[in-house]
């Protein structure tokens, strides 16, 4: 989610917490609704100092007094006229009643979806907001497809004495190593571009490419970082990869483990995302007579 996206989200919910506050205020308003008696009645409540506290709500030319009564937790209200209400208010001060006055009863509904529709515009608007940036983004191309997506990647390495051998991120004992611009790291190369490839990204050429001097010698790990980060820009997620290296020698089943731990520390997934075999080539060819190493790699991507 991007800064604008998780902006948006922030109002959205603020919105919705004012929403929750004034429905309870709502709810809270209307828990004590009295038992509505006559202005004889009330009256005589009062005479009868039966009233510990009074509700007023002016409406208007009119008041709505919701009393609770003592000893009990009974509630009765009335309605009267503004013009009787200094009277009234009198004579319950006189009988010993809290009051409390409000300038409009906060239990109107019209008025509390009144006060609510400026909230309302705002969830609206953020609504369309989110709407609008996702158009956009699927429009620009950087929203990916439901779809899941796959890519290939392969890669072949000539073996020349005094070189290191390096293959999915370790470097095995061996008196052969590839020839490359950078470490020739055969794996992470095939990798890269199966990577780049499922999310329509280029190669690993098009990135890296082997005429740029601060790549001589790169660990090819630095590559799989920089496509990981391409991959996460455009929103997707690494499901899983699968991959055979062919060499004649070394035996490489031993190292798996660990190039498969370097391998998922680059793409910042776990382990178990990361399936490799080792193969040889039969005496066949330049691999066969080990004079290359090479590797295919499979990757799958889904969208987050
Ligand atoms: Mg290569």
């Amino acid at each position: 989610m991007n800064s604008s996206s998780a902006a948006i989200s922030i109002l959205f919910w603020i919105s919705i917490v004012f929403l929750g506050v004034m429905l309870w205020k709502l709810v809270s308003a209307n828990k004590n609704p009295g038992e509505v008696v006559s202005y004889s009645d009330f009256l005589q409540l009062i005479d009868n100092k039966e009233i510990l506290t009074a509700q007023v709500y002016l409406e208007g030319n009119s008041a709505n007094i919701n009393v609770l009564l003592r000893g009990s937790q009974k509630y009765v209200q009335t309605t009267i006229s503004a013009s009787e209400l200094p009277e009234i208010t009198a004579r319950l001060r006189e009988a010993g009643t809290n009051i409390e006055i409000s300038e409009v009863k906060t239990a109107d509904w019209a008025l509390i979806l009144l006060n609510a529709a400026p909230l309302l515009l705002l969830v609206g608007f953020c609504l369309f907001l989110m709407r609008q940036m996702q158009s956009n983004r699927r429009r620009a191309g950087l929203t990916p497809t439901a779809a899941v997506r796959t890519g290939i990647g392969y890669d072949l390495h000539r073996l020349e004495e005094g070189r290191p051998l390096i293959v999915g991120g370790i470097e095995l004992p061996f008196d052969k190593g590839p020839m490359g611009h950078s470490d020739g790291d055969v794996l992470a190369h095939a990798l890269c571009d199966a990577l780049l490839g499922a999310a329509g990204l280029g190669d690993i050429g098009t990135h890296f490419p082997d005429t740029d001097p601060q790549w001589k010698g790169a660990n090819s790990m630095v590559f799989l970082e920089h496509a990981k980060k391409l991959l996460d820009q455009k929103q997707f997620a690494i499901e899983h990869v699968d991959s055979g290296v062919m060499t004649e020698k070394p035996k490489l089943v031993p190292h798996l483990p660990r190039m498969r731990e370097a391998l998922a520390k680059a793409l910042g997934v776990s382990v178990e995302k990361i399936h490799l075999k080792a193969k040889t080539n039969e005496g066949v060819d330049a691999i066969g007579r080990g004079e290359a190493i090479a590797a295919h790699v499979v990757a799958t991507l889904t969208p987050r």
